[in-house]
């Protein structure tokens, strides 16, 4: 009996399950049995053994028959706000509660064709709108470091259960930061690839020029196996997927990697220049993040990178500018949610007006109602050009700002969050406080391009901090690869949170 699967890797659960010495069964129950035994950290939603089982007995099938695949009968979870047939869906939401989704998400069905073993559904904050995971309309996540503390979010189960080892790995979404900044918080790897590289198809909608899938794991190499089959054209169900064929990112990463011993040295990253801009370093960020961040970026510099200085003057518009593009496309995607054609409707009510009302304010939770509000106003005449044209006017000049830095370098590097995680209910009455700390995160996602949080060390309060590489268009490979030799030559990914 193996009691220790859960602390292998993607790769090395794969080697194990390729090798017949554990079958994908096995697999699944003891992480079944771990979900159970961690229900406290609020992490899932759902789970259902039997579909589990019945996906794992039929990857041993395929493994049986002589089928190898880097993913085959490798368990995972999805964030909630993928649909996932057989599954709840809920999106942390009241207004889904107990929705059942008559198809996959896109990003699910690959990952399933895959072979891969779906464990159940994850906690994210409602509608993806927040960034510590308490805008869970059924229940808060607890960060494993510290259970009074967030996990981040909106992805704060999938970051939770990656980290506690509940899962090897999960799916997450990035609008803002929602993959990159739980990852950074729980001490795990995560990727948001360019956006249009994974399909949107079958993700709840948030802000749909901004939602991006992405995988959430212990290291880059894991993230590159799931990204490499996530990311692919989807063009006749997502008009926003990108005409760019599947791309193999991890067998790169594999060739240095001596069979999953963990023995080979890392590479020399000679010729990378790693850009920082002065806004990312600023008094914003808090010493022990920064601290954690510039002994990372010593170490690059080790493995042979050069360090330069940017600039991204427009960093701190990129506030507002989210917050007011994001909530303009919540409203208008969240009016489908009005108990008739989706979603919860009232038990009892006076006209179709009064119908509509009682449903949405009984389904919607404060801050997606907040956001549906702002974004109402920024959209309505007489308004829009003063805020949602002059939003988008900015949003364009924030992404060319990024084009000047990249020609002086090759990927951006910086803290994901000013602090490290905080406690559970501290910013809950101001929801102000939570969209400052989104300052690093949200400009890369409104220039639509490739970013990454990687386990970095650890600030006060033993709290894990992630350092973010941002990389231009389409460079997931490079920023994978780079994140890679930085994990051979460092052990934090490999750090576990007390008693787990
Ligand atoms: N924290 C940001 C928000 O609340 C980002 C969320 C996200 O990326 N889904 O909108």
């Amino acid at each position: 009996m193996n009691t220790d699967l859960h602390h292998l890797g993607v790769a090395e659960l794969a080697a194990k399950l390729a090798a017949r010495d554990v079958s994908s069964v096995e697999a699944t129950q003891h992480f079944l049995a771990r979900i159970d035994k961690n229900a406290g950290l609020g992490a899932f939603l759902a789970t259902d053994s039997k579909l589990s089982l019945a996906q794992a007995q039929a990857a041993d099938a395929r493994l049986a028959a002589g089928e190898r695949s880097p993913l085959l009968g490798v368990p995972l979870a999805h964030k909630d706000v993928f649909v996932t047939r057989g599954f709840p869906s809920t999106a942390g939401s009241k207004m889904l509660e107990n929705y059942l989704s008559p198809f996959d998400a896109t990003v699910v069905g690959q990952l399933a064709s895959a072979g891969m073993v779906t464990l159940g559904k994850l906690n994210c904050d409602e509608f993806a709108m927040g960034s510590g995971n308490d805008n869970s309309a059924y229940k808060p996540v607890h960060n494993p470091w510290d259970t009074s503390r967030v996990p981040g979010g909106s992805s704060g189960g999938s970051a939770a259960a990656v980290a506690a080892r509940l899962v090897p790995a999960a799916t997450g979404t990035d609008t803002g930061g929602s993959i990159r900044q739980p990852a950074s918080l729980s001490g795990i790897t995560g990727i948001k690839p360019t956006y249009g590289r994974c399909s949107r198809y079958g993700m709840v909608a948030f802000a749909s020029s901004l939602d991006q899938a992405g995988p959430m794991a212990r290291s880059a190499l894991d993230c590159a196996l799931l990204l490499s089959a996530m990311a692919g054209p989807d063009l006749d169900r997502d008009s926003t997927s990108l005409d760019l064929p599947a791309t193999d990112y991890a067998t790169d990463l594999i060739a240095g990697y001596a069979g999953g011993t963990g023995a080979a040295t890392p590479k020399s990253l000679k010729g990378l220049r790693i850009g920082l801009p002065s806004q990312f370093f600023g008094a914003g960020c808090s010493a022990d993040v920064l601290q954690a961040v510039r002994a990372a970026l010593g170490e690059f510099e080790k493995l042979g990178a050069t360090l330069v200085d940017v600039e991204l003057p427009l960093t701190e518009l990129s506030i507002p500018v989210y917050y007011v593009i994001a909530p303009a496309e919540a409203s208008s995607n969240l009016s489908r949610f009005d108990g008739v054609r989706y979603g919860h409707r009232a038990a009892s009510y006076g006209d179709l007006t009064d119908m509509y009302k009682k449903s949405r304010s009984e389904g919607f939770g404060d801050e997606v109602t907040r956001r549906i509000m702002i974004g109402t106003y920024v959209l309505s005449h007489g308004y829009y050009d003063a805020y949602y044209l002059k939003a988008q006017k900015i949003r364009r000049l924030i992404a060319e700002d990024f084009q000047k830095a990249f020609t002086q370098c090759d990927i951006i590097a910086g803290p994901v969050s000013p602090t490290v995680a905080w406690k559970i209910g501290e910013n809950s009455d101001d929801p102000v406080a939570s969209s400052l700390a989104d300052i690093y995160t949200l400009s890369s996602s409104l220039a639509g391009l490739p970013g990454m949080s990687v386990p970095a060390g650890f600030g006060a309060h033993n709290m894990p901090v992630g350092l973010q590489l941002i990389g231009n268009y389409f460079k997931e490979a490079q920023l994978l690869g780079a994140a890679h030799q930085f994990q051979l030559a460092t052990d934090w990914h490999t750090r576990r949170p007390p008693g787990i």
